[in-house]
């Protein structure tokens, strides 16, 4: 028999008992992903009293899709009525004021826009709005050209008119996950990183999950493994669907073009997608794209020059000023797009226990605390007899944004930590108590973009050019580690291989 290594052992000490008494531990729930989807699924079932770890491939939370994307809080006049997407996104866009107050996570209501850029673009948006009017989107209207350019004044001049609608809004994405599972672990939940399911066997009353680095015996496995949740599926049940990887690619602009851009603006969709936006973000910056392309590869990130002209060009038709020699950074992301072109919600057939959260590909952001909702509801039913987690705790707190205190707070901070008092991010104003804070957290961060998700150091316009060594040195000494070890991103993503000098 092989022995457990020491780091293998998980376990309280009431399942330890209950091992020795002859019994077969099994935990009640087992997430895989800890994406927005899989976040939201553990908080929202951390209101349970229930044992529930959530395992993740990757090195740190919203490693997936989520850290690539938009970052819109669709209003959901886009969806067909009917499907699970049109339901979700406008549940979830109505819960995004309470629960990014909770858990402190940014969130802006916005507005968005959709341009009609000739009299047939206008019979598009009409359809828009009828669908708007048909899932029930509050507030949703037509804008003529006049309100158009009082509310939009740098919009371009082919703009005839725009669907309005007031309720979308913008997100800070990995933000508003790390928020999620900060409060789910501190409300119980485990939290296994570099964690990779390789295999799910069916064994009397739940399954046994195979990973790279132990098994999990559980009552109930939710599969919100994002891209991969094909594959997932496959391990349990026949193939009844499949998902394609559709990359799109964006610029980041400098905070110098947020001026530019006060709602969300959308060109009119095409059948790929919702076409190419551009979006102010929660911090200032501006945000254009993204265009669309189907690969085969789940870990294509790259991007082209080719479709990042194309997005330019389609940008400029919404904004003409846009600058783009202020673009400080292009990225790509993943869209989980399923065979079935709607998300793919409940238990599998045939698999008792299996929960698919699959397919959600956008509006997923938006949609992700209504899905939370009902998931819970399908694993309650599954699991039976679940009683309310008299301790849950609704509320996480941010840390302190040492730029935006004031003078009094300030002082008090470098009073209790002289940390806060040494600037190590000069574009984006970050301290290293700041840093510090986010090492330290129960879903702290272990990499220098870990660190940048979190407080933001190498987001500015020098994109850690100046900073990033610092932010390695100030890792690798709260963590123990050398500063060979700390990586840039996910596992392997090595910045030094050694001294060059003795
Ligand atoms: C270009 C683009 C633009 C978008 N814009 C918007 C938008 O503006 N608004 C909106 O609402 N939505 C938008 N979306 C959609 C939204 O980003 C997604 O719906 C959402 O992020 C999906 O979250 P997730 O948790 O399902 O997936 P992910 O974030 O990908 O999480 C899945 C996790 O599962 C892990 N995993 C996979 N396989 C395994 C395994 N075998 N073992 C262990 N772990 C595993 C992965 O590492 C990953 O962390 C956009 C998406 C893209 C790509």
């Amino acid at each position: 028999m092989k022995s457990a290594k020491r780091q293998d052992i998980n376990l309280d000490s009431f399942s330890v008992l209950f091992i020795l008494k002859g019994g077969v531990f099994m935990q009640d729930v087992l997430i895989v992903g800890a994406g927005v989807i899989g976040g939201s699924i553990a908080r929202e079932l951390s209101k349970y009293n229930l044992d529930i770890v959530v395992i993740d491939k990757e090195n740190d939370v919203a490693n997936g899709t989520t850290k690539a994307n938009s970052a819109i809080v669709h209003a959901g006049y886009d969806a067909v009525e009917g499907t699970l997407m049109a339901k979700y996104n406008a549940l979830g866009n109505a819960m995004f004021d309470e629960l990014s107050k909770e858990l402190d996570f940014p969130f802006i209501r916005t507005g968005s826009i959709v341009v009609a850029s000739s009299e047939e673009e206008r019979a598009h948006i009409e359809d828009l709005l009828n669908r708007g009017i048909e899932n029930n989107i509050p507030g949703v209207k037509i804008v003529e050209q006049e309100e158009l350019r009082r509310i939009e004044p740098k919009i371009g001049k082919e703009a005839v008119a725009a669907l309005l609608a007031p309720t979308a809004g913008i997100v800070g994405p990995w933000e508003m996950t790390i928020a999620l599972l900060e409060n789910a672990v501190d409300n119980g939940v485990k939290l296994d990183l570099n964690t990779e399911v390789l295999d799910i066997e069916k064994i009397e009353g739940g399954y046994k999950v195979v990973t790279n680095k132990r098994d999990y015996k559980v009552k109930c496995v939710i599969n919100a493994s994002g891209v991969y949740a094909d594959k997932v599926h496959q391990m349990v049940a026949e193939k009844t669907f499949s998902i394609i990887p559709r990359r799109g690619q964006y610029f980041v602009l400098d905070k110098t073009q947020g001026e530019l851009v006060n709602h969300v603006i959308f060109q009119c969709p095409t059948k790929l997608g919702k076409g190419v936006l551009v979006t102010p973000t929660v911090h200032g910056n501006v945000l254009a794209g993204p265009d669309a392309e189907d690969l085969s590869d789940r870990e294509d990130l790259g991007t082209t020059t080719e479709r990042l002209d194309f997005v330019r060009e389609h940008s400029l038709k919404s904004i003409p000023e846009l600058n783009f020699r202020e673009g400080i950074r292009n990225f790509a992301g993943l869209r989980a797009q399923p065979s079935t072109n709607d998300f793919i919600v409940g238990e599998v057939e045939g698999a008792k226990g299996f929960i698919n959260v699959a397919g959600i590909k956008s509006p997923g952001l938006s949609s992700a605390p209504a899905i939370a909702l009902d998931v819970v509801e399908i694993a309650k039913e599954i699991l039976g007899n679940v009683e309310l987690n008299k301790e849950f705790k609704a509320n996480r707190k941010h840390h302190y944004e040492f730029i935006t205190e004031t003078a009094e707070k300030k002082a008090e901070l470098i009073a209790e930590d002289s940390r806060y008092g040494n600037m190590i991010c000069r574009c984006e104003n970050i301290t290293e108590g700041e840093i510090v804070d986010a090492i330290h957290r129960n879903v702290g961060g272990t990499t220098v973009d870990g660190i940048k998700k979190r407080c933001r150091p190498g987001m500015g316009r020098c994109q850690g050019g100046f900073c990033g060594p610092k932010i390695q040195e100030i890792l690798a000494r709260e963590l123990g580690k050398s500063l060979e070890e700390i990586v840039l991103d996910r596992e392997n993503s090595y910045i030094l291989t050694g001294e060059t000098k003795g």
